[in-house]
């Protein structure tokens, strides 16, 4: 079975069409939260992801923030005026939505949750250290994890309990070792300096990982969030991948 894995989308819709168009044909879907936060189109977004084949989706803090689960004060200023604006414009339909949505999903071989196993939606992987105290935190084979929007595969090397971490090549798959963390980085707002969308195809019979980066239409979101006031910041970043 393929697995579409994406997360940190961000209400940009014109790179979540775009990877859903690039991604060709697979069977389901896992979406690891943000879905909203930053971006120009949080209805369409959350509308887009529910129509997807077999959806699992869980909550990132974006969405908590929207939900008024967060304290938006814990945001940095530009971060926490795109929240306002998004609590403003989102309609009933897309609250209901992020309110069903749960912090961590168990299967059988993968554990998906936005930020940690160990603190679901606000710890950030950024370091080997922090990933290999997470590694006590799931049970399955992988856990797929979001938020830090930077691609990356944190795996157990050997026998020993040292974390290695590995930077996958966009645009090619891997055999996925026998214990891993994997973030599929962002969809809507990448950070790596690289502006190209992120996601990933999981496919559960071979244990693969087909890591892919995708270019989009970046200007056209860029003077959308102009019309909408969107902070600077938030438009310029997109094109700059950070
Ligand atoms: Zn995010």
């Amino acid at each position: 079975m393929k697995i579409l894995v994406i997360s940190d989308i961000h209400a940009n819709l014109t790179a979540l069409e775009t990877v859903i168009a690039d991604a060709g044909d697979f069977d389901a879907t896992w979406c690891l939260g943000d879905l909203v936060g930053y971006g120009p189109d949080p209805n369409e977004c959350i509308e887009r992801v529910r129509e997807l084949p077999d959806l699992l989706c869980i909550i990132g803090n974006h969405d908590a923030a929207t939900l008024k689960q967060i304290d938006p004060d814990s945001f940095n200023p530009e971060a926490r005026t795109a929240i306002y604006w998004t609590q403003k414009i989102i309609s009933d339909k897309g609250l209901m939505f992020l309110r069903g949505l749960p912090e961590k999903i168990e299967l059988d071989r993968v554990t998906l949750t936005h930020g940690s196993p160990r603190h679901p939606v606000w710890e950030y992987l950024l370091d080997t250290r922090t990933a290999s105290q997470n590694f006590e935190f799931f049970y399955t084979p992988f856990c797929m994890v979001g938020h830090t929007h930077l691609p990356v595969i944190y795996y157990l090397e050997g026998e020993h309990l040292s974390i290695n971490l590995h930077v996958p090549i966009p645009n090619q798959s891997i055999t996925l070792p026998n214990r891993a963390i994997i973030n599929p980085g962002s969809v809507g707002q990448p950070r790596d300096h690289d502006p190209r969308a992120a996601y990933g195809i999981y496919d559960t019979d071979t244990d693969t990982w087909d890591y892919r980066r995708v270019e989009y239409d970046i200007p056209f979101v860029q003077e959308h969030m102009r019309r909408l006031n969107l902070p600077d910041r938030h438009i310029y970043r997109l094109s700059a991948g950070w």
